[in-house]
């Protein structure tokens, strides 16, 4: 279909991993319906925000956007605004109150929807609530039936990278941890059949991508069965382990209770799993953990890093830590900090306690740590992490290390805006947000969201982004048309987020089978 002025669409995207993903398959939808991606919010027809509720400052972030287009809905009441994914499910009606310019609002379980949606906003400009069922709104059956997972078309052009992309295995979340809004936003848990996944690899393999991320909020937890059989992540891995055309498969992010021995061996035998294992420890204090409901001691998560080192020796573990937790004490944040020194994660992303409306600690504890309090405790916890990234990365000078190779890297692509020899198209509006960058610790990829590599050729060597299997980040220089092929890269120098390198193989491209010049 051409692009004719009523369908440029924005899109904005906040928050994890599944979020991404959602996006990638409503602008798919939109975009079979004739709608063209614009980068700009005022110029775009319909503007739609892919939420997150996990911390406050995500929510506001969107409130301040929907703010700013006050005036534009103004001037132009064909323009249809909408939001969806977890604040829209989380707010509901509570957005049409705060900003009564937006017309629709939709929650995770019916993106499918949105297309429908924004062609009868735009005709009848008649406001649209879609959301799921609360978790106690009816049995689990109707619940989990208005949770419907949403997997038809995909968009490759919405991936961080054309050679990346995410396969969601699992939705929902039933482990209620007291400060989370995931399992109401998100609602029940349910596996997808593995014959679906196996499916949609091949299909991405077909596309030329060469990793994927399996995706699940307690991914380890997977439990489907097909045919008589209890498919557990371990047998995922297996049944997609000799697609053809997949080189690297990772899984996030994992529960430390469902981590088994099982799981562990498939990691270790399974070559194209990466060696590396994101398992949120939270906190270091068992009274803090209690009051979380999380469902482990401290000892329980040393014992299950024990076997990970034990099972994988060299595996790479990260974590996300929750700071200022309602009651936590000098002692409970001092128990934090040891756990980090002592588990040497590769990185770990910390957040400030953020209370949370419908959850069992917004309800029954008191957010009693002052903002000044979380905000040390968070710089402190970061200062360790970040000490134990550059003694650890040093480690790797002087070795050699396998690369799946992204693209170019951040520094690499301001370049090239500077010189347009290669037109970069970053993901329109695609934020993390692991990027809030006071709260986290984010060893976050310096490099290639959404560049079509392969398409424009460079002469000469820029520098590009890849990772190890252990999910390192390693910047060197070379052609970008090594793009999605694995490269061996000598280890010359480090940050405490970035391994920094040179090829020293001959590496063939994947597709054309042409020998790349060597840097
Ligand atoms: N399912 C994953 C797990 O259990 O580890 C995490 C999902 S959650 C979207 C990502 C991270 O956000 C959590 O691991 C936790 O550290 C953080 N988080 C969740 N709720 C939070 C809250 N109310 N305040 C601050 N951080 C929170
Ligand atoms: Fe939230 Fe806990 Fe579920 Fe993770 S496991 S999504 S933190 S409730």
């Amino acid at each position: 279909m051409s692009n004719s002025h009523n369908q440029l669409l924005y899109i904005e995207t906040v928050g994890c991993q599944m979020n991404v993903l959602d996006s990638e398959l409503v602008v798919a939808a939109l975009r079979e319906g004739g709608y063209e991606l614009t980068e700009s919010m005022y110029d775009a027809d319909t503007v739609l925000f892919n939420t997150c509720s996990v911390r406050e400052h995500a929510e506001h972030k969107i409130y301040s956007q929907l703010g700013r287009l006050k005036y534009s809905k103004r001037k132009r009441p064909d323009k249809v605004i909408g939001v969806f994914g977890c604040m829209a499910q989380k707010d509901q009606e509570l957005i049409f109150q705060r900003a009564p310019h937006v017309d629709m609002v939709v929650g995770t379980g019916q993106l499918a929807e949105i297309p429908r949606l924004v062609s009868e906003a735009r005709r009848d400009r008649n406001k649209a609530l879609a959301v799921s069922l609360a978790r106690t709104g009816g049995s689990r059956d109707e619940v989990v039936s208005s949770f419907e997972s949403y997997d038809p078309l995909r968009d490759p052009t919405m991936r961080p990278s054309p050679f990346q992309a995410y396969v969601r295995i699992m939705i929902g979340c039933d482990k209620f941890c007291t400060y989370c809004v995931v399992p109401t936003t998100r609602g029940p848990e349910q596996s997808r059949p593995p014959s679906q996944i196996l499916t949609e690899v091949g299909v991405l393999a077909g596309q030329g991508v060469r990793e994927v991320t399996l995706l699940g909020q307690t991914v380890n937890s997977y439990s489907h069965v097909e045919d008589g059989r209890t498919f557990r992540l371990a047998d995922v891995l297996e049944l997609i382990h000799d697609t053809e055309g997949i080189e690297r498969i990772k899984f996030v992010t994992n529960f430390p209770r469902d981590m088994d021995a099982r799981l562990l061996e498939a990691v270790r035998d399974l070559p194209k799993v990466g060696r590396y294992l994101h398992v949120p420890a939270q906190s270091g204090s068992d009274t803090v953990l209690e009051r979380m409901k999380r469902g482990y001691t401290v000892g329980e998560y040393r014992e299950m890093m024990s076997r990970i080192n034990e099972i994988i020796p060299g595996c790479a573990v990260s974590s996300d830590f929750i700071v200022g937790f309602c009651g936590e004490t000098d002692e409970d944040f001092e128990a934090s900090r040891r756990l980090v020194e002592e588990c040497r994660f590769k990185n770990s992303f910390i957040f400030k306690y953020s209370p949370r409306s419908g959850t069992k600690a917004d309800e029954r504890l008191v957010d009693d740590v002052p903002e000044a309090v979380k905000r040390e405790r968070n710089a402190r916890l970061l200062d360790v992490q970040t000490a134990i990234c550059e003694e650890d990365n040093a480690e790797f000078i002087g070795l050699t290390a396998d690369v799946l190779v992204e693209g170019p890297s951040k520094m690499a692509l301001k370049q090239m805006k500077q010189q347009p020899a290669v037109t970069p198209h970053p993901v329109p509006g695609v934020e993390l947000s692991e990027d809030a960058a006071a709260e986290v610790v984010s060893l976050e990829t310096p490099g290639s969201a959404g560049t079509d590599v392969t398409s424009d050729p460079v002469s000469g060597p820029i520098q590009l982004v890849g990772r190890t299997d252990c999910d390192r980040i390693v910047v060197f220089d070379g052609n970008p048309r090594l793009a999605g092929s694995l490269a061996t890269i000598s280890v010359d120098d480090c940050t405490a987020t970035t391994l920094i390198g040179r090829i020293v193989t001959r590496e063939v491209q994947h597709a054309a089978v042409v020998e790349l010049p060597v840097v």
